[in-house]
């Protein structure tokens, strides 16, 4: 523990609370007897990966995923022992970390399969292995009809064991008729791949396909586990009631998922100044003001996740009242349009998305991204602050 002396410019407040009860929601809809698999890749969606793998596991979850091996050791270095999934092909280089942080990774071919069979034995520790398949994504996974000879490959590796079958879904967050067919196909491809599995003899494992928008619309592909990111973090995928029941019957038999932003980000309002009408603000003189009037300097900017393009766009909510975002945002800081007789303070904390103000998803839908995104580019540099 270090004592935090320095002036917050910004913070992202995490709202530990809000992410247990999303988790409570999510795991009221898949069922008690399926086992969650909590993604925290790129420092969980931005929230960070220590913290919520923690809280994860003291909510119930069964694993955590990543993407990169060197994230799976940031979780292991950190004192997490819960199984932990790499959802990014390894690099051979990597299977020495792989076998020592005793990490589960998504296997898509016979010959990386080999490579690990051959170290594990070097190291006589039998690694856990879940196989991939490619029912439509077309990133890592085997083709679906090749998925029988892989997993028996992997059954004939001594030191491996074919703990889990998954498969990841394109477009399960979207009503499109057109994508709901597709995703159907996807979990139909799957389906089959696992029971030719089971047919040959060879036990699946720990079978899952549900990511957030499937966890949504989807209950009949909840398989043994599901691993909802985006959903976990506070932001509907998609909507139930944009989907049309006789699609999915399934959903007439659950409530809809209520989920609450787990990060909320801050700032304070470092300085407040009188311009004068027609003086402008900001690179690129964008907004120029119509009339006298006060501005409000914020410390937070484009590299502390309020993206360039809410200039001008977007307000942040201070003392309960909203104030627009005026001129380009820059990297460090952005103004404020604080009216002609402001009743706002020096130091006030301005909330810049989450909290009081509009969510991610709001900030991302006028901004061009998705919340996703959002989230995830919230610098380093920004203190998280655990609530
Ligand atoms: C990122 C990821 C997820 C979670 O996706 P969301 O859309 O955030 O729910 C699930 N599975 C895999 C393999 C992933 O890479």
């Amino acid at each position: 523990m270090y004592v935090i002396l320095f002036f917050m410019r910004v913070k992202a407040v995490i709202h530990l609370k809000n992410f247990k009860e999303n988790m409570e929601s999510i795991r009221a809809r898949a069922g008690k007897e399926r086992l969650i698999c909590v993604p925290v890749k790129a420092d969980a969606y931005g929230h960070g990966a220590l913290e919520i793998a923690k809280a994860s596991i003291e909510a119930g979850a069964y694993c955590l995923g990543v993407a990169a091996v060197s994230e799976a050791a940031v979780l292991r270095n950190g004192g997490i022992n819960a199984p932990v999934m790499i959802f990014s092909q390894p690099h051979p280089d990597e299977i020495p970390e792989i076998i020592s942080g005793n990490l589960i990774p998504f296997i898509s071919d016979a010959e990386f399969a080999s490579a690990l069979n051959e170290q594990a034995a070097e190291k006589k520790i039998k690694l856990q292995v879940h196989l991939k398949i490619d029912t439509g994504m077309r990133r890592i996974g085997c083709n679906a009809d090749e998925s029988k000879v892989i997993a028996s490959h992997i059954s004939s590796c001594h030191w491996l064991e074919l703990a889990g079958v998954a498969t990841h879904l394109a477009v399960s967050d979207s009503t499109d008729k057109q994508d709901i067919d597709f995703t159907k196909q996807q979990l139909h491809k799957f389906r089959k791949a696992v029971d030719a599995i089971k047919a040959a003899g060879i036990n699946p494992g720990i079978v899952h396909a549900a990511n957030s928008g499937a966890v949504i619309l989807y209950p009949d592909s909840f398989f043994d586990m599901i691993r909802p990111g985006i959903l976990l973090y506070g932001y509907k995928a998609a909507d139930e009631s944009d989907i049309d029941k006789s699609v999915s019957p399934e959903l007439n038999n659950y409530k809809p998922v209520i989920v609450k932003p787990v990060m909320e980000l801050t700032s304070e309002v470092t300085l407040i100044k009188k311009i004068k009408k027609c003086d402008s603000v900001s690179y690129g003189r964008t907004w120029t003001a119509q009339k006298d009037t006060y501005i409000g300097i914020l410390s937070a900017g484009y590299a502390d996740g309020l993206p360039r393009s809410a200039g001008n766009k977007w307000q942040v909510q201070i003392n309960g009242k909203t104030y627009p975002v005026i001129g380009r945002v820059t990297m460090d800081q952005c103004c404020i349009d604080l009216g002609p007789e402001p009743s706002v303070n020096r130091w006030d904390e301005a909330v810049i998305f989450g909290g009081s103000a509009p969510d991610a998803s709001e900030l991302a839908s006028v901004t061009g991204t998705i919340p996703y995104e959002i989230t995830c580019n919230v610098n380093k540099r920004v203190p998280r602050v655990y609530v």
